[in-house]
């Protein structure tokens, strides 16, 4: 999904970077967590010189097939961003989770998480809306404060990294001239890095297929998760349609993706039982599924958030949420950071920072990955006895409300609960 970047390689003999080319924070992706980071930057008031840097050509990211699933703290994170507004998000009204070949189903309602006083469990978007929004919200912030200043590099990766004693010297790859930059601090937001040792890994040998599927009846806001021994299945309401993520092992991925249309639904038939039919189908798209974690969020002057800190099963919709609030975290750090020094510039890649940083998202970040990974071996598990047992504990989510309600909060706001920022 992203291009390996060396992380540590020596940069060119060289001029070093003119002032004007220096920076505080180098922002290495502006996907939706990069481009969240910014926003919550911007949108402090703090005067931070930030240079922005994709791949990708401005606004090639909108054709993302990918829907994400938000939970309720990320959307009131994106509103206090003034990201939400703009975005056409569809509520989850209610969640069905059952399991293929086996006896047991619960459904999470909006009732069992009533207590915080919101209307649905979660609401559904396109990654292309999320980011237009982004990218809308962004020019408004900067045209409210003005206090920080972004400069875009699009078309742009970065060739080489070459640490010196109080900042980054990045070399930018921008299909022309090598252009260099300097940062006090360099945020990894491109979504992964080449570096293998520095990742905990758990390949699934399970990839996704996501499409969106035309339902024969209107969905009324309810959202279908189905664990089979295939893997988990997941329906979300988008518009008047699903987003379908449909995990199967990569063994089985070929044939799946060659079937028609017709054939193809017929299979989404079979896996869902009589509960629920389907009238059309738009196009497939694969996507390989692994667990990685860095085993460090930060090493001198670099830092990881988003999917470039970890990438999880799409199954409980909890990758970008957790990366939103990476994002919200690291901000607040820096903002903190700034507004606490009125003489002389602070340095926003100091150590401390950063062990800051690192300290706040450890709870959030592993008690989201043990959910997800748990659930996906607990319900991927085939042995003996192992089907009865996940029937016997829907079975009881179902009838116990003080089960549910822990796991509806999970789904709505993650670990903790999500970090406040400006208007929250
Ligand atoms: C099938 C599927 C379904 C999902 N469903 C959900 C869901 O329902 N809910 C949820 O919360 N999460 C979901 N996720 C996870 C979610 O997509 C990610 O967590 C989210 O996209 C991470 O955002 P990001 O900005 O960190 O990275 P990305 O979205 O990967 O963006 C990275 C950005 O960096 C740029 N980039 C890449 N490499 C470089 C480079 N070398 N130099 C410069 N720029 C670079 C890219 O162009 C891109 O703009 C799902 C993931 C998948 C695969």
């Amino acid at each position: 999904m992203t291009e390996p970047m060396p992380a540590q390689a020596a940069a060119p003999a060289g001029v070093s970077p003119s002032v004007a080319d220096s920076f505080d924070l180098a922002i290495v992706g502006a996907g939706p967590v990069g481009l969240a980071l910014t926003n919550a930057l911007v949108g402090a008031g703090v005067a931070l010189r930030i240079a922005l840097i994709d791949r990708r050509a401005a606004g090639a990211g909108r054709d993302d097939p990918r829907a994400l699933a938000l939970a309720e703290g990320s959307r009131r994170i994106l509103a206090a961003l003034g990201a939400w507004e703009a975005a056409s998000a569809t509520p989850i009204r209610d969640i069905h989770v059952s399991q293929r070949g086996g006896f047991g189903r619960t459904l999470i309602e909006g009732s069992d998480v009533a207590a915080e006083g919101q209307a649905a469990l979660g609401h559904v978007l396109r990654y292309g809306a999320l980011l237009a929004a982004l990218e809308q919200a962004l020019v408004q912030a900067q045209s409210l404060t003005g206090a920080a200043r972004v400069t875009r590099f699009a078309e742009t990766t970065v060739a080489a990294l070459a640490e010196e004693r109080d900042q980054i010297t990045l070399t930018l790859a921008t299909g022309g001239e090598p252009k260099r930059i300097a940062a006090r601090l360099v945020v990894h937001a491109e979504g992964s890095a080449a570096d293998a040792t520095a990742w905990l890994t758990r390949d699934y040998r399970q990839s996704a297929i996501v499409a969106e599927v035309t339902p024969a009846r209107a969905h009324q806001g309810r959202a279908w998760e189905r664990f089979t021994a295939d893997g988990p299945l997941a329906l979300l309401p988008l518009g008047s349609d699903y987003s379908l993520v449909y995990t199967t092992s990569n063994g089985r991925l070929p044939e799946l993706l060659e079937l028609d249309d017709a054939a193809f639904l017929a299979l989404l038939r079979a896996d869902f039982g009589t509960r629920l039919d389907f009238a059309a189908i738009g196009p497939r798209s694969a996507w390989p599924l692994a667990l990685r974690a860095r085993k460090t969020l930060s090493v001198p002057r670099q830092v990881w958030i988003g999917a470039s800190a970890q990438t999880l099963h799409p199954v409980t919709g909890q990758g970008f949420n957790l990366g939103l609030r990476d994002a919200l975290t690291l901000a607040t750090v820096i903002g903190n950071a700034v507004r606490s020094v009125t003489q002389q510039r602070i340095d926003v890649g100091a150590g401390a920072l950063l062990a800051d940083y690192r300290r706040q998202r450890r709870g959030d970040r592993l008690g989201t990955i043990a959910f997800t990974d748990g659930l996906i071996r607990v319900f991927g598990s085939t042995l003996p006895g192992m089907s009865a047992l996940r029937g016997i504990g829907l079975l009881a989510l179902d009838v116990l409300p003080a089960l549910r309600a822990p796991l509806a909060r999970r789904l709505a706001h993650g670990t903790v609960a999500a970090p406040t920022w400006r208007g929250d």
